[in-house]
């Protein structure tokens, strides 16, 4: 996927390296299990950090015109997506 619509209409280009509209999220239990595998010498370099946050990370594009997080969590290229609320 090179381009994500928002529903605002901006378009999210994606090829750019790195992308500053492109987010992971990832658990906090996650983030505590990848601080343990470092401490334990069990993740060495990036090649295996990244296998080890494969599959417990979510890919979030954050729209720059409006704020909108659209977060892949309904499957791959299927987005959920969250509006800015507004504060009174
Ligand atoms: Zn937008």
């Amino acid at each position: 996927m090179s381009k994500f619509t928002c529903k605002c209409g901006h378009v999210i280009n994606l090829i750019a390296s790195p992308n500053e509209n492109e987010w992971r999220l990832i658990r906090e239990g996650t983030l505590e299990d990848i601080v343990s595998a470092l401490d334990e010498g069990k993740i060495i370099n990036g090649e295996m950090f990244l296998d080890f946050l494969r599959g417990k990370e979510i890919t979030v594009y954050r729209c720059p015109s409006c704020g909108r997080l659209h977060l892949e969590e309904a499957g791959r290229n299927k987005f959920v997506s969250y509006v800015k609320e507004v504060s009174a």
